[in-house]
């Protein structure tokens, strides 16, 4: 069987949809070979299939590291359905799924350091900027943060640190703590390695209605333990919401990309998870940068474990945060330059969170490959450009030297439109 996921674009968005769609299935056991289809040359594919295989190539696991089957599967693993959780505080229920930054590592936390998961502080008013991909969650390790901080970000240290009177922060407990009691009746969040029986954990945990679970396990089958731990929760009718903790030990950015986005994202298109934590040892990382092309800079390890938390759920379509981008390989009928064309409508298009743009290369497959975007800019001859709405013709065989001021006029006709308030592009 032949694994692809096609449209899906380039840069870190087009990686991380490929990942998330041809892993998920990987992880499941399904796929012989697979095909990463990105709107970059052909030999920035290959990399990222590598990346994506490296884990199965390895030997089966040892008979301890596998996982028994479950009695009854809780939900439905052919359609998507977001679990059903009681929401404490804005994490779970109908709230779009929480992102931790994880600042473990840290020595301390500035107002500066912020910058990179979205927030950033405006001294001459004493008021803070806040990103569209701007963190819910502040992990702080045994820190505390003195600081005002914006509206929009708690804080969680750990237990043996935290007290009543710290405003704004929240404990996080380890298994033992939680076993031995002594819990806060507020908000509070619970670490749960679900590498071992986590039964007695749930039991604990069904008794408190404020306790947000952080998931994760140590072993290859990370994802699957998580997900059989998930099912015992729905089973045991346990709605508190989870938080998906997925560590990476890989040496490269580019490995980790694939690892963060293949553990979480099988698990959010299976409806489970209300949060993302991702974490990773930044002494341990080779490279710095996303290999072929890349959007997001990538100034520090906090801003890459943000973007790529936002950029997962987006992909999932869990959270948006951005525009959406759909645009197609190219072929030989391809005509026009499309990685070009990409990149300027990006440029003039980055500003406008939500909306779903699709870029396909010909008339022939272009319009039924477009998926749900909401506009389409297609080649529909030599130096001929096709725009639509939906699925419908708005302009036909424009030239293309005017077609991406046209497509911007027919935002505006749609009153989509919205001035960019900073400089777009990179
Ligand atoms: S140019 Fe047309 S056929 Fe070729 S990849 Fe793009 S949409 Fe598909």
């Amino acid at each position: 069987l032949h694994l692809g996921v096609t449209e899906a674009g380039d840069g870190e968005d087009g990686r991380i949809k490929s990942a998330i769609g041809i892993g998920t299935l990987l992880e499941d056991g399904i796929g012989d070979t697979i095909r990463v289809s990105l709107t970059e040359d052909p030999e920035f594919e290959i990399p990222v299939c590598k990346d994506l295989v490296k884990k199965y190539n390895q030997s089966a696991p040892d008979a301890d590291d596998t996982i028994l089957p479950e009695d009854k599967l809780w939900y439905n693993p052919f359609e998507y359905k977001r679990r059903l959780t009681e929401p404490v505080m804005n994490i779970g229920g109908t709230h779009v799924p929480v992102v931790f930054a994880d600042f473990m590592q840290a020595k301390e936390v500035s107002r500066e350091a912020l910058n990179a998961i979205g927030y950033t502080y405006q001294a001459d008013t004493d008021k803070w900027h806040i990103g569209d991909a701007a963190a819910d969650i502040l992990y702080t390790h045994k820190k505390t943060v003195s600081f005002s901080l914006p509206g929009t970000l708690k804080v969680v240290c750990d237990a043996s640190v935290w007290s009543p009177e710290l405003e704004n922060h929240y404990p996080l407990y380890t298994q033992q703590e939680y076993a031995e009691g002594n819990i806060t009746d507020g908000l509070h969040f619970v670490a749960c390695d679900v590498s071992g029986d986590f039964t007695r954990m749930l039991e604990l945990v069904a008794n408190h209605k404020q306790a947000v679970v952080c998931l994760y396990a140590t072993d290859p089958n990370s994802m699957q333990r998580v997900r059989s731990c998930i099912n015992t929760m729905m089973g045991m009718r346990i709605s508190n919401p989870v938080i998906l903790a997925v560590e990476s030990q890989h040496a490269t950015i580019d490995e980790q990309l694939i690892h963060f986005s293949v553990q979480a994202g099988a698990l959010l298109l299976e409806g489970m998870g209300d949060g993302i934590w991702l974490m990773n040892d930044p002494a341990k990382i080779m490279n710095s940068q996303v290999s072929g092309r890349t959007y997001l800079p990538v100034e520090n390890n906090h801003q890459f474990l943000n973007q790529t938390s936002f950029s997962i759920l987006q992909a999932t379509r869990t959270r948006i945060s951005k525009t959406e981008y759909i645009s197609c390989p190219s072929c030989g009928r391809t005509l026009f330059d499309l990685q070009e064309t990409t990149a300027k409508i990006r440029r003039v298009t980055n500003h406008l969170k939500g909306l779903k743009i699709a870029i396909m290369g010909c008339i022939v497959n272009g319009p039924g490959e477009m998926a749900d975007a909401d506009f389409g800019y297609v080649g529909s001859g030599p130096g001929k450009i096709t725009l639509y709405k939906g699925k419908e013709v708005v302009k036909r065989n424009i030239n293309s030297d005017v077609a991406v001021n046209e497509l911007i006029n027919i935002l505006k006709e749609n009153n989509v439109w919205i001035e960019p308030t900073v400089t777009v592009g990179s």
